[in-house]
């Protein structure tokens, strides 16, 4: 530990919206949190973007967190609406940090605004309080940035980071038992954002998971043009089913319709590190690497030996797909 370890930072943690729990991602940034402790003594504080119940709760079990505040009321959870609350928060902190998510891609830099000063993006690794590693040309470098800010934003690359452990997961129908667990982290209503003007929520639709979502997949099974149709595609949703798999795609495959466009890997995608990739019909350009390359395992299904998808593959299988994938599908 450095000189900053002397004194005692404080980080507020916002965490977005979720379906159930806390998240995985908000989890993983606190992952990033416990690795930032290991050079600066800190404070964490937790702020929630919406009035969830369920999040309030789940927030109170994780451990070494001084206060979660939550809104006592929230219009809306638009970037527009959230960025000049938080930043009347923001105050009280020396850092705020993110996940590098959608939400926080988008709110981040409107905060920074707001304080006039620079986020620093992604950060994959702390090399000390001030100084923070990132990805740059769709991950073929890595960065070391130093800032002098005394205010740091920081949104995380949350597949960079092992989800923070919480406490007990005790089950609770109310705030004030929840209250009482393991965690010593005290709940603080504080007055919710003002209604902006410049954007509203007209409507809402929610994607209907069936099978692991996509970013925190143990096991990700992802195709490509090579699929050559929407309907091909399903014999991607059939492998990924018997491996209980969450399905990617190149966006290639995307731009051609044989997917939404929510289940692009890369860099202008998601960034997925499960335990196992499997590229289908992907030739493994440096944008869709930029989105896989943290991945434990990764099979490549290619009829082209010398695709680049083989470079970072683990195992390689050359082969048509059309004659690969049924036959896997029913040795599985
Ligand atoms: C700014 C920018 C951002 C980008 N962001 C992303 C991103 O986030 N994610 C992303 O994926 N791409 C991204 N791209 C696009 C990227 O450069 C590639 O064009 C894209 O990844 C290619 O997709 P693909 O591998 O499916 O298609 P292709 O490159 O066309 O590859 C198809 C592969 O399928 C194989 N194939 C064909 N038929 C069969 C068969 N029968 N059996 C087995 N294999 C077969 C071929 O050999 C080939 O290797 C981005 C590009 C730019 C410029």
């Amino acid at each position: 530990m450095s000189s900053d370890a002397l004194a005692i930072r404080k980080v507020l943690v916002i965490l977005e919206p979720a379906d159930s729990g806390l998240g995985v991602a908000n989890l993983q940034v606190l992952g990033a949190v416990t690795a930032l402790r290991q050079h600066l003594t800190l404070e964490c504080d937790l702020v929630l973007c919406d009035s969830s119940i369920a999040q309030q709760q789940a927030a109170l079990l994780v451990a070494q967190v001084k206060q979660v505040l939550y809104p006592e009321a929230m219009p809306d959870s638009l970037a527009e609406t959230l960025a000049p609350w938080l930043a009347k928060l923001a105050d009280a902190y020396d850092y705020i940090l993110i996940a590098s998510s959608s939400f926080g891609k988008n709110l981040l830099p409107r905060l920074a605004a707001l304080l006039d000063t620079q986020p620093i993006s992604d950060v994959i690794a702390f090399d000390s309080a001030t100084r923070f590693k990132r990805p740059v040309y769709a991950g073929s470098a890595i960065a070391s940035v130093t800032t002098e800010q005394t205010k740091k934003l920081l949104t995380i690359r949350t597949s960079a980071f092992p989800a923070a452990a919480t406490g007990s997961s005790i089950v609770t129908s109310s705030i004030a038992t929840a209250s009482i667990t393991t965690s010593t982290a005290q709940l603080v209503s504080i007055a919710g954002p003002a209604t902006q003007h410049l954007s509203r929520v007209i409507s809402e639709e929610k994607a209907v998971l069936e099978r692991p979502e996509l970013a925190s997949a143990r096991v990700v099974v992802s195709g490509g043009r090579g699929l050559q149709s929407k309907d091909n595609f399903g014999l991607v949703y059939r492998l990924a089913d018997k491996l209980g798999a969450a399905v990617g795609a190149s966006r290639a495959a995307v731009d051609a319709g044989f997917v939404a466009n929510d289940m692009q890997v890369g860099q202008t995608g998601k960034v997925v590190a499960p335990e196992l990739y499997i590229a289908v019909g992907i030739s493994g350009a440096v944008q869709h690497l930029a989105g896989m390359s943290e991945s434990r395992v990764v099979v490549a299904i290619n009829n082209d030996p010398d695709a680049p998808i083989f470079q970072v593959a683990d195992y390689g299988l050359v082969g048509d797909l059309f004659d690969v994938l049924p036959e896997l599908i029913e040795r599985l």
